[in-house]
């Protein structure tokens, strides 16, 4: 029997012995930088002429890994693996394929901080979030197998007369998994193993900014267990095997975390039906952010402050659930601007190896140019308070920056930015400050400092979002205890890490005895 699920500690970086073995970590894994990676197509490495080249954003020129980059060829060979590998995968019993997961997990558990060391180098986290991130993909695979095991078998329906009745969950055939760069460990590894668990197999094409985290993730899986073709990877450029994956009609569901474009793009090409296709696909499409703290007369303002810190500079606000709003009464808008400004001040930017940094390098220099830009356009359109500041030229590194006035239909108040910028939003009142923060396309986040029982009930019940939390910041859910997901533009709100999750992935069949 297993113990109950539980969120996996984080690591307390303070403790000599946790800070010793991080470095150790870092040391290893800078020792096996610049290595060559293939695709995996059924069991099989295979090498393709393509490559795509994984650089640490915060060292210019140092190369990550170089990974094999997949052709439309690679991507029907990867789709008729799976087909092939679903044949036994999905006769398998629900229970061994759970033990696939929590083998897995113990194993990333054991080799966390190695796992930690790769998120630093490849997409520049600072220590505490690389090892939420690593803790987080191995409680999606705890609390996956547990769901699976929990969905197995016959459940329950109303009985009637002369007949037995039940009602079973199936899998549904070969996934494809389109994963983001900015959690390339949690995300794949979430949306991954919660499809093969269900009785799936999976095409999984990994972001080109962090293939070789999910090339190490693959290895770790197969090892764990899984057949030959139930888990095939195949990075390559979105634009190309993305819509072939997504267009082919073998396929019979896509799950993608990523931006809005794209999710919508997905959505589209994943709505034709093709010549040959049996089914209409199904979509999970989790998406992006516009994410707000409110902040009322009667907050907490250093509380407050502290929590927008962690929300908006968080992985260098990099996050679809960062705050990149932060809407604040009249009363306290000068106060709350101060402290958070205060606050930015002291932020060390730098190298994520060094665990005094406390924001590490944007994803790359595109990135870092995207943002300056939406940065330089917030200037001339607002109040900047905050901009600047010393950061190290050796990488894509962006300093924390505030924008104060910003009218809340304004671009910065609208766009996902996805970099370390905060527009500050001003309101009359607090129904004003919740109209203000549901006033977007998106849906995501959201968070409300107040001791006013009255507020906190109204923003219950009117503040927008698929994840809502009072009185701390809106990033970092818990698998299991806050699961995961946006409304409106901001996705198909799966709530990943939730009871409702494997069901997606999963089709019910009812069955029917007259006796
Ligand atoms: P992205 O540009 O949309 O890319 C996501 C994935 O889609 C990548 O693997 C990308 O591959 C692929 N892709 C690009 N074009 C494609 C196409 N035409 N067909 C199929 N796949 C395609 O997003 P990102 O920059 O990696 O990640 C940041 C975004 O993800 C933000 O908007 C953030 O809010 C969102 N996000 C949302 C959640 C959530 O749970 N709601 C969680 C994390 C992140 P290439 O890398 O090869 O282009």
């Amino acid at each position: 029997m297993l113990t109950p699920y539980q969120p996996t500690p984080l690591a307390d970086f303070g403790r000599p012995e946790e800070a010793r073995r991080m470095k150790e970590a870092l040391e290893l894994v800078e020792r096996q930088l610049g290595g060559a990676y293939p695709l995996r197509i059924g069991g099989d490495d295979v090498w393709s002429e393509a490559t795509i080249v994984s650089e640490n954003p915060a060292r210019r020129g140092q190369v990550v890994g170089t990974i094999a980059s997949a052709g439309p060829e690679h991507a029907t060979a990867a789709i008729e693996a799976a087909s092939r590998a679903f044949e036994d995968w999905s006769r398998t019993e629900p229970e061994a394929r759970a033990r696939c997961l929590l083998k897995a997990a113990a194993m990333l558990r054991r080799r966390i901080h190695e796992f930690c060391a790769w998120l630093v180098y490849e997409v520049s986290k600072t220590w505490p979030e690389a090892y939420a991130e690593a803790a987080e993909a191995v409680d999606f695979m705890e609390y996956y197998a547990r769901e699976m095991m929990r969905l197995a078998g016959a459940h329950p329906v109303t009985p009637y007369p002369g007949e037995e009745n039940e009602l079973r969950y199936l899998p549904l055939g070969v996934g494809v998994v389109i994963a983001p760069w900015n959690f390339p460990l949690a995300i794949l590894c979430g949306m991954t193993t919660a499809a093969a668990v269900a009785g799936n197999t999976v095409v999984a094409k990994p972001s080109s900014s962090s293939p070789i985290v999910a090339s190490r993730l693959f290895a770790l899986l197969e090892a764990a267990g899984f057949p030959a073709g139930v888990l095939n990877l195949v990075p390559g450029p979105g634009s190309q095997v993305g819509d072939l994956l997504v267009s082919h009609p073998g396929v019979r569901f896509v799950s993608f975390t990523g931006s809005r474009e794209v999710g919508v793009r997905i959505f589209q090409l994943a709505a034709q039906v093709h010549t040959g296709q049996k089914w209409l696909k199904r979509t999970v499409l989790e998406m992006g952010g516009k994410d707000a703290i409110v902040v009322d007369a009667t907050a907490d303002i250093q509380e407050a402050a502290d929590g927008i810190i962690a929300s908006a500079y968080g992985y260098q606000g990099q996050k679809c659930s960062a705050c990149s709003r932060l809407i604040a009464v009249q009363e306290v808008y000068d106060q709350i601007v101060e402290a958070v400004v205060e606050k930015a001040r002291g932020l060390r930017v730098g190298d994520p190896a060094d665990p005094t940094t406390a924001l590490g390098a944007v994803i790359d220099d595109r990135a870092r140019a995207r943002i300056e830009a939406a940065i330089a356009e917030g200037y001339s359109a607002a109040r900047c308070v905050l901009s600047g500041g010393p950061a190290p030229d050796t990488g894509a590194f962006v300093p924390p920056t505030i924008i104060a006035d910003v009218a809340p239909g304004a671009k910065l108040a609208q766009e996902e930015i996805f970099g370390p910028v905060l527009a500050v939003i001003r309101a009359r009142d607090f129904s004003h400050a919740l109209e203000i923060a549901n006033g977007t396309e998106y849906g995501l986040t959201g968070s409300v400092y107040s001791r006013d029982r009255l507020h906190l009930e109204l923003a219950r019940r009117e503040f927008h979002v698929g994840n809502l939390y009072f009185n701390r910041k809106c990033t970092g859910a818990l698998v299991g205890v806050q699961p995961f997901g946006g409304f409106n533009m901001s996705g198909t709100d799966s709530k990943a890490g939730g009871p409702d999750y494997v069901g997606l992935l999963l089709q019910a069949k009812s069955i029917t005895e007259r006796f």
